[in-house]
């Protein structure tokens, strides 16, 4: 049982709880959990909760059913979000971890370090203490190997996680590694956990090979019973009695942990399978499952490695799982985390460097569960200061005035297409351009208050997107549809109603916005096809300078798509003399569309994304030659693109 005391309580209120629960028969450890002090009462003894809630001082009481209660998610319903440095795990982010299983040398690492950075990975892990099951085998560098793993991951802009053995190696290592990682084999070592808990650093727990979640629970428990808040728990394996693969990967512990705990939970599919072609289809799947992230042994020369090189990733194949995170990471709902990284290539615009998070506020139309809100969160962070307007026009206008750093706006739907509203805005604001966007999966659901089913429901409401999207469901109501700026507004404006039965409306919105105005899901997944994702982009002033934040995910990585909008004059080919300068410049074009110009009947202007090539100097060669050929030449902005 964990009571939880107010901010202010006094220390005679605080010793009266004490000894109303010791004359009660539980021993008692009192501890801050985050911003909470709490004191954990544990043994046989049997309180009136009640009872309890009611002394003065007590915030509240948590009876948990588990054993563990500082990492239940009974104690702590929202998800836990560990730093670690610049570097975030979990919530809606996916981070990934690569390095070689052992620091060899200084060259390896370095090497290693900068070659996983390259394909995504935002920390680096290696080991400098190994704990290996024969006495003869490479036992790690120790401190200099830590030495040199500190410096690679410095180099490249990754903090560090590596292995710690004992007590007494986790003091001198402390100032050295910016993660501390518990390996399977010491999983239940208390007293190295309690040490490790008391130093106050992000710990990696891996499962012990044999331990059932429980006790790997247990041993978080630990951890955050000593001192740290940052417990991120990894799957690595268990022992079963199939011999093919080096350990058994236990997805179903994915869920479930999920579900039993607040912490986040990554994979580690290398020590899982033991066998290098295995690796990526097991750390996808365990991807698909619900982990927050991987750590993954990768190797510039598995053949020559010192520890286990069998399971080790060639560079190549890294880079091949990287970018099948990111193609699948939309479809569970998140984005995969990127990081800012010391990058010295042409090419990168001046405004293209990293700033911290919600240093300024950013701008989207709708409320609190909007979708807009969703990808504001994920490429900014959850902490990023907001600003809620009413209209995609008012987005652009905060974002002009300065009211806002930057804005977020759906430009496309994957099912119904471009959102022109919001096109013809960028015709309307010649200052503001695109520096980034984001794809996110929209999954519908229809919302209503306690008490209404789909027979009471007689109105929808929703924005037209809303609508469009869920059509096939809708056809098969005979409902009324009332549309409203965006989805989220559309299910706070039931709590607003009066006078009319509320069991009769409901709203089409994401699940997010249910949550966020305490409404109920009466169906979710309510979109015709589940294939249904929206493309934001992220829009900032031209020219801002300090006012130009590009999200810490897209970090300072150089552009590789760019948006044009020109009018071409009306004469035979002169679409035609466009597209040829960008083909004989190899440049790949991944969206043509036209529309009506307003105000000029039957004139159309082109909205071209591409591709921007690596080479310096040839696009903006190619821009020079397009202006030449166009009536309206714009240029909306350069960005990295999302898959
Ligand atoms: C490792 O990650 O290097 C390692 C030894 O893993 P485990 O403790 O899971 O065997
Ligand atoms: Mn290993």
């Amino acid at each position: 049982m964990l009571v939880v005391l107010s901010k202010g309580i006094s220390l005679r209120d605080k010793e009266l709880v004490r000894v109303y629960l010791q004359d009660r028969g539980f021993s008692m450890r009192e501890q801050q959990f985050g911003e909470d002090a709490i004191i954990g009462a544990t043994g046989k003894g049997t309180a009136d909760i009640r009872e309890l809630s009611l002394l003065p001082g007590v915030e509240r009481v948590a009876a948990t059913s588990k054993p563990y209660e500082l990492a239940s998610r009974e104690t702590k319903p929202e998800d836990t979000i560990v730093t670690v440095g610049p570097v975030k795990i979990g919530g809606s982010r996916i981070s990934i971890i690569a390095g070689p299983c052992a620091v060899e040398s200084r060259e390896q690492i370095l090497e290693t370090a900068a070659l996983v950075r390259e394909s995504g990975a935002v920390m680096l892990r290696g080991g400098a203490y190994k704990p290996r099951t024969s006495p003869y085998a490479f036992q790690g560098l120790g401190m200099q190997g830590l030495e040199y793993m500190k410096a690679a991951g410095e180099a490249n802009g990754m903090p560090i996680v590596t292995e710690v053995v004992s007590p007494e190696l986790a003091v001198q290592m402390r100032d050295l590694t910016d993660m501390f990682q518990i390996g399977a084999r010491n999983m239940q070592n208390f007293e190295l956990l309690k040490k490790v808990g008391s130093l106050g650093k992000p710990v990696l727990l891996k499962r012990g090979s044999s331990a059932t979640i429980e006790e790997w629970l247990l041993s978080a428990e630990y951890l955050l019973a000593s001192g740290t808040r940052d417990v991120v728990l990894c799957e690595r394996g268990i022992r079963t009695f199939e011999t093919y693969t080096r350990n058994t990967l236990d997805i179903s512990a994915i869920p479930v942990v999920k579900d039993l705990s607040h912490l986040p939970v990554i994979v580690d599919p290398s020590h899982a399978v033991g066998i290098r072609a295995k690796v990526s289809p097991a750390g996808l799947a365990a991807i698909a499952a619900g982990a927050d992230g991987l750590t993954v042994e990768v190797h510039p020369r598995p053949d020559e490695a010192l520890s286990d090189g069998p399971q080790s990733l060639y560079p190549e194949q890294f880079e091949r799982l990287m970018r099948d995170i990111e193609a699948l990471a939309p479809v569970v709902g998140k984005e995969l985390l990127r990081t800012p990284r010391p990058y010295q290539g042409p090419g990168v615009p001046e405004r293209a460097v990293a700033r911290g998070a919600g240093s300024e506020r950013i701008a989207f139309s709708g409320e609190s569960g909007a979708f807009a809100e969703q990808a504001l969160m994920r490429a900014f962070g959850e902490e990023a200061p907001q600003l809620h307007v009413a209209s995609f026009a008012a987005v652009f206008d905060a974002v002009l005035d300065g009211s806002a750093a930057a804005g977020v706006v759906p430009v496309e739907n994957s099912l119904t297409g471009s959102i022109h509203e919001n096109y013809d805005l960028f015709l309307r604001y010649p200052d503001i351009a695109i520096v980034g966007e984001l794809k996110l999966r929209i999954v519908h659901c229809l919302i209503a208050c306690e008490g209404a089913s789909i027979d009471s429901i007689r109105m929808v409401r929703s924005h037209n997107q809303g609508f469009e999207q869920c059509r096939e469901f809708l056809d098969q109501h005979l409902w009324r549809h009332e549309p409203y700026n965006n989805t989220a507004t559309a299910v706070a404006s039931i709590l607003r109603e009066d006078g009319t039965d509320l069991t009769t409306i409901a709203a089409i919105a994401g699940e997010a916005a249910a949550r966020a105005h305490g409404l109920k899901v009466l169906k979710t997944g309510i979109e015709t096809n589940p294939s249904n994702y929206t493309r934001f982009v992220i829009i900032s002033r031209r020219n801002g300078g300090d006012r130009a934040p590009v999200p810490p995910s897209l970090g300072s990585q150089p552009p590789t798509k760019a948006s044009l909008v020109f009018s071409v004059p009306d004469t035979p080919g002169s679409l035609f003399a466009c597209l040829q300068i960008l083909s004989e410049k190899g440049i790949n074009l991944s969206k043509l569309e036209s529309r009506p110009i307003q105000g000029q009947p039957w004139r159309y202007l082109f909205y071209v994304d591409v591709s921007l090539p690596q080479t310096e100097g040839i696009f903006e060669a190619v821009m020079e030659a397009l202006k030449t050929k166009t009536e309206d030449f714009r240029f909306l902005g350069a960005y990295r693109a999302s898959l």
